[in-house]
């Protein structure tokens, strides 16, 4: 099958992309990496008049460090990410989750806005957004504006971004002290988008007690989810406290504060909430580690 008709756009800015944004309304849409539109509209799932092509704008695509957080401009490919070494030292949670998305050739179109933008439940850099608080830069011709993640993920491959926004950059903070990080999920094949995964950061402190802990959820909603219950769960207890029994309490302390784990071909809730469940306890027990051994 073969997408239908569209106009096709290529501004040279950011400007004038929102200012095209703006005039054609609803009838336009964002092109990045078109890892997840292009074969939308092959299959003919969705069809726009117009495609507003944003993955050459040099503007948009970068990695710099800025009031303690990095700021990732939205044009910048997974690969970039997975490779660049102020991201490995500053968020590791970004370089372990890269990986995971698809295969390389994804990761060398596919964008760090297009994955956020896209909003898929089970996008891995969208969970970790959430897990981190990053906020998400969006522009229009009316002016800039940041969204918290929390806020950002409304609903299955929804966003607060407004239809004349365009996302130009996410920052995600750094976790300064003794943190460890770590990325688990489960897909039946490398490369498939997971069945169920968890992105967890934690940082202990003197008393090797955890004094903060981040956990993002993916492929158990109808968006990434954020494990505040199981964060709870977490926060005070020793390294030693939290041994096999104690993370798996966690990992069903996570599942049991979500309201409606979805079934499909892949596997019942059930069998969603029992993967999810280890994922949980897999992520806490090696972020638990490399903190540890931050000592
Ligand atoms: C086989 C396969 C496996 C995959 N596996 C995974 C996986 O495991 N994990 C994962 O996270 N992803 C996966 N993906 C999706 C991939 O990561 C996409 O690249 C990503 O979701 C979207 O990025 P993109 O730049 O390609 O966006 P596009 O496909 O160009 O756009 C996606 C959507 O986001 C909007 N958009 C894009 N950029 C912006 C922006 N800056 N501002 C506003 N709106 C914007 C577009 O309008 C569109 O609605 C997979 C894709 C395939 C084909």
């Amino acid at each position: 099958m073969k997408a239908a008709a569209f106009a096709y756009h290529r501004p040279d800015s950011v400007k004038e992309a929102v200012d095209i944004l703006a005039e054609l309304g609803e009838d336009a849409k964002i092109l990045a990496g078109g890892q997840s539109l292009v074969p939308m509209l092959a299959m003919r799932l969705t069809h726009f008049e117009n495609l507003i092509d944003i993955s050459r704008l040099d503007e948009l695509c970068g990695i710099d460090l800025v009031d303690g957080a990095v700021r990732i401009g939205a044009t910048t490919s997974h690969a970039l990410v997975g490779l660049d070494d102020e991201v490995a030292d500053s968020v590791p949670l970004l370089t372990l989750a890269t990986p995971h998305i698809g295969h390389f050739q994804i990761r060398s179109r596919g964008t760090l806005g297009g994955a956020i933008a896209h909003a898929d439940p089970a996008a891995e850099y969208a969970a970790v957004a959430l897990a981190l608080d990053a906020r998400v830069e969006a522009t229009s011709s009316r002016g800039h504006r940041e969204i918290p993640a929390g806020e950002f993920f409304t609903g299955l491959w929804e966003t607060a971004l407004a239809g004349d926004e365009i996302l130009t950059a996410v920052r995600f903070p750094v976790w300064p002290g003794r943190c460890g990080f770590a990325v688990e999920e489960f897909a039946r094949r490398h490369g498939d988008f997971a069945i169920a995964g968890a992105t967890v950061g934690v940082q202990l402190d003197g008393d090797d007690r955890v004094a903060r802990c981040a956990i993002g959820l993916l492929g158990l909603g109808s968006t990434p989810l954020r494990g505040t219950a199981a964060e709870r769960a977490v926060l005070g207890r020793t390294v030693t406290d939290l041994d096999d029994a104690g993370l798996a309490e966690v990992g069903r302390v996570a599942m049991g504060a979500i309201d409606d784990i979805p079934a499909d071909l892949q596997g019942s809730a059930a069998y969603r909430a029992k993967v999810g469940s280890t994922m949980v306890a897999r992520a806490l027990a090696k972020a638990l580690a490399a903190a540890n051994g931050k000592g």
